[in-house]
């Protein structure tokens, strides 16, 4: 069992109320440290890593919001690449959750919100939507992350690139696209023109210079298989309580009284702190 695979089996035993359920980190250290994004929404502050049942020093964190890629070469990208170049990062996950606030927020009302924050239109972009990144549904937009982290040049092949979803209530993950399995096919035509004319668009420099994207692999038809509908864990995490602090780390706060339910993460730990 591979680490990502590891991650969501005992996250999924976890949820289901297992106490013993966690990984040793020992054991998955060549896929140490873990890159993950995910969205700005602070009900995920109490969820990472301990869903992923990771020590804070093997996970690398990027947030923004609606955890969104706009283009291969885009300033997210760019902190991906770093974060794998720089800080060792050996897996990408992409992550997003459920109830994101982007998805729910049509553009005019996002105008209307930037309007009331003093901010003139006409000093915007025309296509808003395109510009933030902002779009209406959770899952293929982890998706179309992947796509892009896996198109981008900046990223080599040797790090997989993983699309999962987590439930805000529960802190259960699931598939949304297995790293391991989804890019192991050429690349489609269809794809490249995707990539194309995504390469171009807001949030990328307007041009990739002489990479070629006939050169990159892309994700075939297993995408999404691997996942599941979500359904609603049936029983909650076994405790209740914010998971024991791993050593030269501090104690994690407890959840906000009035988010009791929502911040209380599976009691996911990693069960060996050293090695
Ligand atoms: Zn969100």
């Amino acid at each position: 069992m591979r680490l990502f695979e590891a991650i969501i089996d005992a996250n999924h035993r976890a949820v289901a109320g297992d106490a013993n359920a966690g990984l040793h980190p020992a054991d998955f250290a060549e896929a140490l440290p873990v890159v993950a994004l995910t969205c700005i929404d602070p009900r995920l502050n109490a969820l990472f890593p301990n869903a992923l049942a990771l020590p804070t020093d093997q996970f690398i964190w990027l947030r923004n919001a609606g955890n969104v890629i706009t283009g291969p070469m885009s300033s997210t990208m760019r902190s991906l690449a770093l974060a794998c170049a720089i800080k060792g990062g050996r897996e990408i996950a992409i992550i997003g959750h459920t109830d994101c606030q982007v998805a729910k927020t049509p553009t005019m009302k996002l105008l209307d919100e930037l309007q009331a924050l003093g901010v003139d239109r006409r000093r915007l972009p025309d296509n808003v939507a395109d510009f933030f990144g902002t779009f209406v549904s959770e899952r293929p937009n982890v998706i179309k992350a992947c796509e892009f982290v896996r198109q981008s040049p900046l990223i080599g092949p040797k790090i997989p690139v993983h699309g999962l979803m987590i439930d805000t209530g529960t802190g259960k993950l699931d598939w949304v696209v297995n790293g391991y399995e989804a890019w192991s096919m050429p690349a489609k035509p269809d794809m490249i023109d995707f990539a194309k004319s995504s390469g171009t668009a807001i949030g990328s420099p307007g041009s990739l210079g002489d990479f070629h994207y006939g050169e990159m692999k892309f994700p075939d038809g297993r995408i999404g298989d691997a996942s599941t509908a979500f359904v609603p864990a049936s029983a909650k995490p076994a405790s209740a309580t914010a998971p024991p602090p791993l050593p030269s780390m501090k104690p994690q706060s407890p959840p906000p009284p009035k988010q009791a339910k929502v911040s209380a993460p599976p009691t996911i730990r990693p069960p060996t702190p050293r090695y």
